[in-house]
């Protein structure tokens, strides 16, 4: 890859004396980072770009077609219909952290499910599916007059099946959007165009294939593949194109996640105030996830909630966005450096179009994982837990470690005045995929991780 002397106005090496960090990042190098901009949320409220009003209305659509999950996808009456996972204690491996640990570990630490999430096996299901339910809803109001009254059951019958199946429901993904999206999209009735950029996985593709979704692959990256899907679709009005580089459905498709986890919390009688703060480590793409539960922890939570996000080194690409506040102008492969990891899930050089505006302000901080200690972290995970997990997923494990160990720890502590709080902290690793990796792709993900270092260190 050939490096531009020229990014946005300024050469590299003004863009390094500008921001040291970037200097580490360039080198792929782990950092910890501490979001200097962190505002207290009552300021910042009614400034962003997002709003609690939509949020509910999220919420609302979920509940009504909650029938039609339960109808569609048994397993998911655990859950009353909705696409949701379990929140589950980890003693093992906060024990074998604390262990590790060279300073002391506080708190109680908490796994997310949403490796194991209905339909998709990934959080993609979360916002992919409620996107394709917004679409579908849209639709049936205008053409069906459907009302909030109307009953979603009566979607399966097979004429609203031939009335979807007059459109198109396409998106550019590197793999577990694009399984989320095709797979419920066809069951809808909807026909479906994934572009697929070249990050994305085999065992991905042929899971589509065999679904009847139709694969478009591209020979290029992520940001490639939305853009040929983006263009593709403009040219024609039957096709729904779900944009996962701007799209404020997803956005609330995740963030109603926030609910469902303070009722757990509150079912696990898990209290959340200045003196029993609430972490969260969030594995971060574009950032469409990780920001959209943000956004909703804080309209519940406050400042009582704290929220980093996790990228690989290789694809830093919104720490990249918040530290020069150039979000999706700038991207990491301006500076030389591809976006190839084997995270695929997180494989984007550029972040978002506008979560990262709203990230200013809400997000704690975001740390770096190294590639090859993903899969030692999720081998060190299946032994402790018997939790399956991608590679994409992994470093959640590493968060409570890497903050507790950060040079300005003590300085984010002494601001929130969390020094006697950290002993109840709790901690919730969201783990956003797995569940759907095939057995051989599985076990070489595992074998793998067990030649890493990070893992004979922890075991
Ligand atoms: C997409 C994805 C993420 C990140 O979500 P973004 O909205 O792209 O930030 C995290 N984990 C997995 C497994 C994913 O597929």
């Amino acid at each position: 890859m050939t490096t531009p002397k020229n990014i946005l106005g300024m050469d590299i090496r003004s863009w390094k004396d500008k921001y040291p960090l970037l200097s580490i990042l360039l080198k792929k190098k782990v950092v910890f980072w501490f979001n200097p901009k962190l505002a207290r949320y009552e300021f910042i409220k009614d400034n962003v770009s997002v709003s609690t009003t939509q949020l509910q209305d999220a919420e609302n659509r979920w509940l009504r077609f909650a029938p039609l999950f339960q109808h569609l996808y048994p397993e998911t009456l655990q859950f009353e219909g909705r696409i949701q996972s379990h929140l589950k204690p980890i003693p093992k491996i906060q024990t074998k952290l604390k262990k590790f640990g060279k300073k002391s570990l506080h708190g109680n630490f908490y796994a997310k499910l949403d490796n194991e999430l209905s339909v998709a096996g990934s959080i993609k299901a979360r916002g992919g599916i409620y996107e394709v339910i917004c679409i579908a809803d849209g639709l049936l109001r205008e053409k069906w007059q459907f009302t909030d009254n109307s009953s979603c059951l009566q979607i399966t019958e097979s004429k609203f099946q031939a009335f979807f199946h007059q459109y198109t429901i396409s998106v550019g993904s590197t793999g577990n959007l694009g399984l989320s999206i095709g797979l419920i999209a066809q069951k809808l009735g909807f026909q479906t165009q994934i572009y697929m950029s070249n990050d994305a996985k085999q065992w991905k593709k042929e899971k589509l294939r065999s679904n009847g979704v139709k694969i478009v692959e591209i020979d290029g990256d992520y940001t490639k593949a939305v853009k040929v899907g983006r263009e593709t679709a403009e040219e024609d009005p039957m096709v729904f194109f779900i944009d996962d580089e701007q799209s404020y459905d997803l956005f609330y498709g995740y963030a109603v996640a926030a609910f469902e986890l303070k009722s757990q919390m509150d079912a696990q009688n898990i209290p959340v105030d200045q003196d029993h703060p609430l972490f969260l480590y969030l594995p971060c793409g574009v950032g469409t996830s990780p920001g959209g539960i943000t956004y909703g922890l804080k309209t519940i939570f406050g400042d009582h909630v704290h929220c980093f996000f996790v990228e690989p080194v290789a694809c830093p690409s919104m720490l990249l966005g918040l530290l020069t506040q150039k979000h999706h102008e700038i991207s990491i492969e301006d500076f030389g450096i591809s976006a190839h990891t084997e995270a695929d899930g997180l494989a984007c050089a550029r972040p978002s179009k506008f979560v990262g505006k709203i990230m200013e302000s809400l997000v704690s901080g975001i740390y770096t994982v190294d590639d090859d200690d993903l899969f030692g972290l999720l081998a060190m995970l299946w032994d402790s837990e018997q939790i399956q997990i991608e590679p994409s997923s992994a470093g959640p494990l590493l968060g409570p470690l890497h903050l507790m160990a950060a040079e300005e720890y003590s300085h984010y502590i002494r601001d929130h005045n969390l020094t006697n709080a950290m002993e109840q902290s709790t901690h919730v690793l969201w783990f956003t995929g797995g569940k759907f990796l095939p057995k051989e792709i599985w076990d070489a993900n595992y074998t793998r991780g067990t030649h890493n270092q990070l893992y004979r260190d922890l075991t």
